[in-house]
């Protein structure tokens, strides 16, 4: 009898941290990931927040979680690493800590850091397959029980009676499965991540040593964060209690993030193609009437290569979209033998600093559905398709409406979710402040008479 088992397709995040679960649970797991074992992987800075924090004490060893928040980056001054948002006059208009608890106790983590610990277990149990590229899958049936053929680009393939689609915001499966839902937002987002080494974290402004910064002005979204990860006799960004109040840098490991995401239409269309320093030039052009700071940033930064890339983002699917992608003529479409986690459902603008973190927590959800169905098959021998859809329809009803808000919330698939420079801008801003003014005020009347 063939054991119940799962693949996953794609290593970035979501799919290494679920295979830990699963590895926990006693599923068997495979992961599928395209690049090779050696590839030269980067990424920027990801906010880690309680929705990560909440999964990885979930299927991370306690050695595993510390040393995650021993690599949290952590401010000069506070304990704090939300972005304060401000508009193009460096006038603080919210405090990002202030608008969820989902916040809380959060700070910038290095991509490529948090990916290795992820991976830890599942390479060290042989379940990672790198340079396997997901191309398309079949639903298979034998002895009247279906299950799910995955083909990758090199021609072989493996069965699973469990698809996870964890390959991320250009998710192939997504394709396959007649959802998709992701499309191209009109912007060109220009990033970079650079070493921050002692000398340049000095040269940096005040406010960007002090916290992230975010501004939604002139149609752009300018953001900036450093990760500056303690060192031994440094601040504790955990607990917030510093040591002193000039932070140590740990050269070795600190980075700088910058990204301004500016319209399609405004930008020239060979401007990939242009030389490192007009690209530069341009971008403090069209900040050129802000506040210095934001100028003083790019002037830091300046010598360092810049990527370019169009970002995508998800549309809401109704909660019954499997039914209507049904087709009788394609049984590949809308199969509830294969589930979408991640980017691959709901790939978000980075303006929140959610999309990982709601990546994560997917995978909370899911790995208690698979392990009940990994249990009622060494019970009966198999799942049926119909038990398969149950559960999978249970993770689709907690993940559509949690994650699709953040979606939402981040500008959906708008390419300019907010500005402050607007009449429109400034009234939404003010109107958003008073709700969270209220809120505040609301809940520390209820302690007080102990309500909550
Ligand atoms: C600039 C930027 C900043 C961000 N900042 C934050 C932040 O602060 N906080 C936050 O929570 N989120 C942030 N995000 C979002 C976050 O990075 C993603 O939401 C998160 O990586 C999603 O994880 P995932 O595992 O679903 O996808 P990914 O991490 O993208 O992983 C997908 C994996 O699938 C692999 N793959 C792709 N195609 C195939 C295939 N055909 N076969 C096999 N493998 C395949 C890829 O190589 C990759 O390893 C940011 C995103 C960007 C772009």
């Amino acid at each position: 009898m063939e054991k119940f088992n799962v693949i996953i397709a794609g290593g970035g995040l979501a799919g290494p941290l679920l295979a830990n679960g699963l590895l926990e649970a006693g599923v068997q797991v495979d992961v599928y990931e395209k690049l090779k074992a050696n590839a030269k992987r980067d990424g920027y800075s990801i906010r880690v927040a309680q929705p990560c924090l909440t999964a990885f004490r979930k299927f991370l060893s306690e050695d595993q979680c510390a040393t995650i928040v021993s690599k949290l980056g952590s401010f000069e001054g506070g304990k704090e690493t939300t972005p304060i948002w401000y508009d193009h006059n460096m006038k603080p208009l919210i405090d990002m800590q202030r608008v969820t608890a989902q916040y809380d106790g959060s700070a910038p983590m290095d991509r490529v850091v948090l990916r290795d610990i992820l991976m830890e277990r599942p390479l060290s149990e042989g379940i990672v397959h790198f340079d396997k590229s997901f191309s398309r899958y079949e639903i298979i049936s034998k002895d009247s029980r279906e299950s799910v053929r995955v083909f990758f680009e090199d021609g072989t393939s493996a069965d699973c009676d469990v698809l996870i689609a964890a390959d991320g915001s250009h998710s192939k499966v997504n394709q396959q499965i007649g959802l998709d839902n992701i499309v191209q937002v009109p912007v060109i987002n220009f990033i970079t991540k650079v070493k921050l080494s002692r000398a340049k974290y000095d040269l940096l402004p005040a406010a960007a040593r002090r916290r992230p910064i975010i501004c939604f002005s002139h149609k752009m979204t300018y953001f900036c964060v450093a990760y500056t990860p303690k060192s031994k006799s440094g601040t504790d960004a955990s607990s917030g209690k510093s040591t002193n109040t000039k932070i140590d840098i740990d050269e070795t490991a600190a980075t700088f993030t910058f990204s301004l995401l500016m319209l399609k239409s405004e930008c020239p269309e060979d401007i990939k193609e242009w030389t490192l320093e007009k690209k530069w030039s341009f971008l403090s052009e069209a900040i050129s009437t802000w506040d210095n700071t934001f100028l003083q940033v790019i002037d830091v930064l300046k010598d360092v290569e810049l990527y370019i890339f169009e970002p995508r983002a998800s549309k809401r699917p109704a909660m019954d979209w499997r039914s209507s992608a049904k087709s009788a003529s394609v049984p590949t479409a809308g199969h509830p033998r294969v589930w979408l986690l991640g980017d691959a459902m709901h790939v978000m603008l980075p303006n929140r600093g959610m999309g990982g973190n709601q990546a994560m927590l997917d995978t909370t959800f899911i790995a208690p559905l698979l392990k009940r169905l990994n249990k009622s098959a060494e019970a009966r021998g198999h799942v049926s398709t119909a038990e398969v859809a149950a559960a999978c329809q249970e993770y689709e009803r907690e993940m559509i409406p949690r994650a699709f808000e953040w979606v939402e919330l981040s500008g959906g698939t708008k390419a300019v979710p907010f500005d402050t420079n607007t009449y429109i801008g400034q009234l939404t801003c003010l109107m958003f402040r008073l709700s969270l003014d209220v809120r505040d005020r609301w809940n520390a009347v209820c302690r007080a008479i102990g309500m909550q």
